[in-house]
C-alpha cells in the first residue's frame, strides 16, 4: 500500500503503539485516584502535560486533554457563546458549525480585508486556521493577532493547528493566540486524544461538567493510554525534528509529484501553493477538472492500492470551502480535486508508481465524464 492520506489520518508510529500498550499493562489506575496506581498514572499524565507545553511553548496549566480537535474547537466556541464571533472561510467544520452554533454573529473574514479595519467589538472571538487541511496553504496567524491585539486586548484569537503541527513550527506566543487546538492523530498519535490550549488570560467556560478533572475544566477520566501515546508522538516529532525534515525531505517529493503532474496531465490544475513559506511541505492539492475526485480516488485504491484523499475526509459530499474560496466559487474545482498528503515515510519510488497510473485514470474518467469541456485555467 502507497498511504499518501495522513492529513485524514496519519498511521500511527510504532513508539507511540508501544506507550499505548505499556500504558494499558502498567498505568491502568484511575487517574484521579488517591492510590498508587491512581498517582503512577497521574505522574504519567503530567509528564505529558509538560511535553505538550513544551512543545508549543505554553505551561503546563495552560493544557486541557479532550477526545480530540473536534471538541478542542466545540469547547472554544462555547466560550464565546452569545458573543460575535469571526471565522475565515477555510475553516474545518468543527469550527464552522460550532461557531454558527452558538455564536450570536457570524461573521466570515475576508482574506483581502484587513481585519483592522473591521469593527470588531470587545469579548469577540476571531478564529482562523493556521494551515488548511485541504490544501496545506500555510496563514500569516502572527500577523493577524498582532493587528486585531493593536485594536483591542479583550479580542480574543484562536486558531486551530491541527494540520500544521509537527509540520511548522507552533509556538503560542510567536502565533499571539489565546486558543490552540489540535487532535494527536494527525502526528502518528493514536486517534480520539486532543489538546486544548488556553492562555492564562482567556476566558474560559466549560463545555463538559460531572467531574473536577483537568482543574475543573473538562470533566472525564482521562484517558491515560492515548494521553501517552500522544507524549510518545510529541517526543518522536521533538527527537526526530520533524519540522525540519519536513523541509528537507518531503518538500522536494511533493515539487516532483506537482511537476510530474503538470507534465504528464493535461488541464490539471495545481491548488496548493508550492513556495516554503506559504505551503505545508506535506500537501499536494490538485484538481482533474472533468473527472470526478471521488471516481479517481477510487480506481487508484482498486488498481494499485494507492490510498489519496478528496478534499477533507470530514467533509465528504460537500464541496469544499477552501476550494470554492480560492476558486472564487467554481465547484468543478472542487468535485475534481484530489488531495495527495506526503509524510516522513514517502519515497520517490512512490511517486513514481503513482505517476504510472494516474494520467490514464484521469483520462478514462474524462471520458466519460458529462463535464464535457474541462475548466482550463
Ligand atoms: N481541524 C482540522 C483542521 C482537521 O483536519 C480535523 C480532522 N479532520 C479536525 C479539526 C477534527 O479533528 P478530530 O476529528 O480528530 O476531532
Amino acid at each position: 500500500m502507497i498511504y499518501l492520506d495522513g492529513a485524514a489520518t496519519s498511521r500511527v508510529l510504532p513508539c507511540v503503539k508501544d506507550a499505548i500498550l505499556d500504558a494499558l499493562d502498567a498505568n491502568y489506575g484511575n487517574s484521579s485516584s488517591l492510590h498508587s496506581s491512581g498517582v503512577s498514572a497521574s505522574q504519567k499524565i503530567e509528564e505529558v502535560r509538560q511535553k505538550v507545553a513544551d512543545y508549543i511553548g505554553a505551561t503546563p496549566e495552560e493544557i486541557i486533554f479532550t477526545s480530540g480537535a473536534t471538541e478542542s474547537n466545540n469547547t472554544v466556541m462555547h466560550i464565546f457563546e452569545g458573543k460575535s464571533i469571526y471565522i475565515s472561510p477555510y475553516e474545518h467544520p468543527s469550527v464552522a458549525e460550532s461557531a454558527k452554533f452558538y455564536s450570536k454573529n457570524l461573521s466570515f473574514l475576508n482574506p483581502k480585508e484587513n481585519i483592522a479595519s473591521l469593527n470588531i467589538p470587545p469579548d469577540s472571538l476571531v478564529s482562523h486556521q493556521l494551515s488548511s487541511n485541504e490544501t496545506g496553504h500555510l496563514f500569516d496567524i502572527s500577523s493577524l493577532t498582532s493587528s486585531l491585539k493593536s485594536l483591542s486586548s479583550r479580542t480574543y484569537f484562536h486558531t486551530d493547528a491541527t494540520g500544521a503541527i509537527g509540520k511548522t513550527p507552533v509556538n503560542v506566543a510567536d502565533l499571539g493566540v489565546d486558543y490552540l487546538t489540535f487532535s494527536a492523530h494527525k502526528l502518528g498519535g493514536p486517534l480520539g486524544i486532543g489538546v486544548l490550549y488556553v492562555k492564562n488570560s482567556a476566558p474560559f467556560t466549560s463545555l463538559l461538567f460531572g467531574g473536577h478533572q483537568e482543574n475543573n475544566r473538562r470533566a472525564g477520566t482521562l484517558a491515560t493510554p492515548l494521553i501517552l501515546g500522544l507524549g510518545a508522538a510529541i517526543d518522536y516529532a521533538v527527537r526526530k525534528n520533524t519540522i525540519s525534515a519536513y523541509e528537507t525531505s518531503v518538500r522536494p517529493l511533493k515539487d516532483f509529484l506537482a511537476s510530474e503532474i503538470k507534465r504528464l496531465i493535461p488541464h490539471s490544475i495545481i491548488n496548493s501553493e508550492i513556495a516554503k513559506n506559504k505551503s505545508l511541505s506535506s500537501i499536494l492539492n490538485v484538481s482533474f477538472p472533468g473527472a470526478e475526485g471521488e471516481s479517481v480516488e477510487l480506481a487508484l485504491d482498486l488498481e494499485k492500492n494507492i490510498i489519496v484523499g478528496t478534499g477533507s475526509a470530514c467533509a465528504s459530499g460537500e464541496p469544499s470551502p477552501t476550494l470554492l474560496a480560492l476558486s472564487g466559487g467554481d465547484p468543478e474545482l472542487s468535485h475534481s480535486s484530489i488531495r495527495f498528503s506526503l509524510d516522513l515515510s514517502t519515497k520517490k519510488e512512490d511517486i513514481v508508481e503513482i505517476m504510472q497510473i494516474l494520467p490514464s485514470i484521469v483520462k478514462k474518467y474524462r471520458a466519460i465524464s458529462t463535464v464535457k469541456e474541462p475548466n482550463v485555467k
